[in-house]
């Protein structure tokens, strides 16, 4: 799977940190996600939907 970032939309809240944190931290700023990991194991499935899920602007989406 591949996960793919707005970075125009994104606006640093970090709930997706929360959900994600093997996929996710914010920037040294606290202003924008930085993914860590474009293609998740399978085994972060979870946490990798959750985060698309719980972002309240929409800015992820998961591929594949
Ligand atoms: S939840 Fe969305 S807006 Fe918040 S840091 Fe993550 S990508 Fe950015």
């Amino acid at each position: 799977m591949k996960m793919i970032v707005d970075y125009e939309l994104c606006e640093g809240h970090g709930e997706c940190v929360v959900a994600a944190p093997e996929i996710f931290e914010m920037d040294d700023a606290g202003e924008k996600v930085v993914l860590l990991q474009e293609n998740p194991d399978e085994s972060l499935r979870e946490q990798a939907v959750e985060a698309v899920k719980i972002c309240p602007i929409a800015a992820l989406q998961l591929e594949g």
